[in-house]
């Protein structure tokens, strides 16, 4: 399990935000380059790695989106603080005080942003959240031709700086664990279909912007046109303080989560078949899983199930607290049963369809 945290954190502490899954981009191709035939990046920027099967078997797209929820700035200011606006997302206050990484033409410089200290603030400032029209990023520059200067400019990408940690019992913490962690499960289950006996064609996909409108799932889908569709991603489980099982029935540490619906249907109502399938390698291989139903958000699969004529389309995901925050923090064992149901399924593939 060593490797796949490894692998995790590498992902995790890499900056791509919305638009800008580059360097994301990269550290995919090198670790699913060993385990396809073919891999290509296409015009909207989704990376699409290829392993062949068998001509009569079934093709297999399995989805995890590489972007993560970041900013972007709006406006420099005449002394040279960046107003910004967000890319996903984010409720407001766990911006506050952030470190981050301001992507500028010149490399990457450290960001931070400010507020106004508790001694100066009034009781009514106290009661109130800060609105994110009027936070800012402080980068040390000294006015705005300075910021300029320094590669920052109107639309540079920001991201938050959190670094990985280890935590106990095999919990691991950091950022953008949405959807690195989905990543991070598709090289791991790609690894092990290497080793395995399959006969579906797979198309292991890192998607793009799927945190502003599922978008590059939606065209990537459109030009594979595979017989059944996987997106993989992380989902919120209802095992800490500040929400109950009635909000959301699935825990870390349980298996990984097979959605059987998202935004009470208007994300994707998942097909029978399809839950047929998941839920039948599991069980033939072992593997506890957890079926979830949310009303909340939605994934890639909700714009893959969509495409063309429709492609049946299911949602594999790892419990994960804490979302769209810094700390978001989730369980190895979770992480590491998800690859091996992946490989399991995408090996079962032409028994179900
Ligand atoms: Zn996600």
């Amino acid at each position: 399990m060593q490797k796949l945290q490894e692998l995790l954190e590498e992902l995790s502490n890499a900056h791509g935000i919305s638009g800008y899954e580059g360097s994301i981009c990269e550290i995919m191709k090198r670790e699913l380059g060993p385990f396809c035939d073919e891999m290509r990046v296409d015009k909207m920027g989704n990376l699409i790695a290829t392993r062949k099967g068998k001509a009569d078997a079934p093709s297999v797209m399995v989805a995890s989106h590489m972007d993560e929820i970041g900013l972007m700035v709006k406006y420099i200011d005449d002394n040279g603080f960046l107003n910004f606006v967000t890319v996903g997302g984010f409720f407001s206050q766990t911006l506050l005080n952030q470190r981050v990484v301001v992507h500028t033409t010149n490399g990457p410089i450290v960001g931070v942003i400010g507020s106004k200290p508790p001694h100066v603030m009034k009781e009514e400032d106290k009661k109130n959240p800060v609105k994110i029209d009027d936070m800012f990023v402080d980068v040390g520059a000294k006015n705005h031709d300075d910021a300029i200067s320094l590669g920052v400019d109107i639309g540079t990408p920001m991201s938050i700086d959190r670094d990985f940690k280890v935590m106990k019992n095999d919990l691991v913490t950091g950022k953008a664990f949405d959807n690195r962690a989905g990543c991070a499960m598709l090289i791991e289950a790609m690894r092990q279909i290497s080793e395995m006996d399959v006969d579906a064609t797979i198309y292991a996909v890192g998607t793009v912007q799927e945190e502003v409108g599922l978008k590059g799932a939606r065209t990537s889908a459109f030009g594979l046109n595979p017989d059944v569709a996987l997106a993989t991603d992380v989902t919120i489980p209802g095992d800490h303080p500040g929400i109950t099982k009635k909000d959301a029935s699935v825990s870390i540490g349980k298996g990984p989560v097979l959605t059987v619906v998202d935004a009470a249907g208007r994300g994707i109502m998942v097909p029978p078949s399809i839950l047929k399938w998941l839920t039948g390698t599991a069980k033939d291989k072992g593997i506890a899983y957890q079926l979830d139903v949310g009303d909340g958000g939605t994934t890639d699969a909700t714009s893959i199930h969509m495409t063309r004529e429709g492609i049946p389309t299911g949602v594999l995901s790892v419990a994960t607290r804490y979302i769209h925050s810094p700390v978001e923090v989730l369980d190895m064992n979770d992480l590491k049963a998800s690859a091996k149901l992946i490989a399991e399924s995408v090996a079962s593939v032409g028994k179900y369809f």
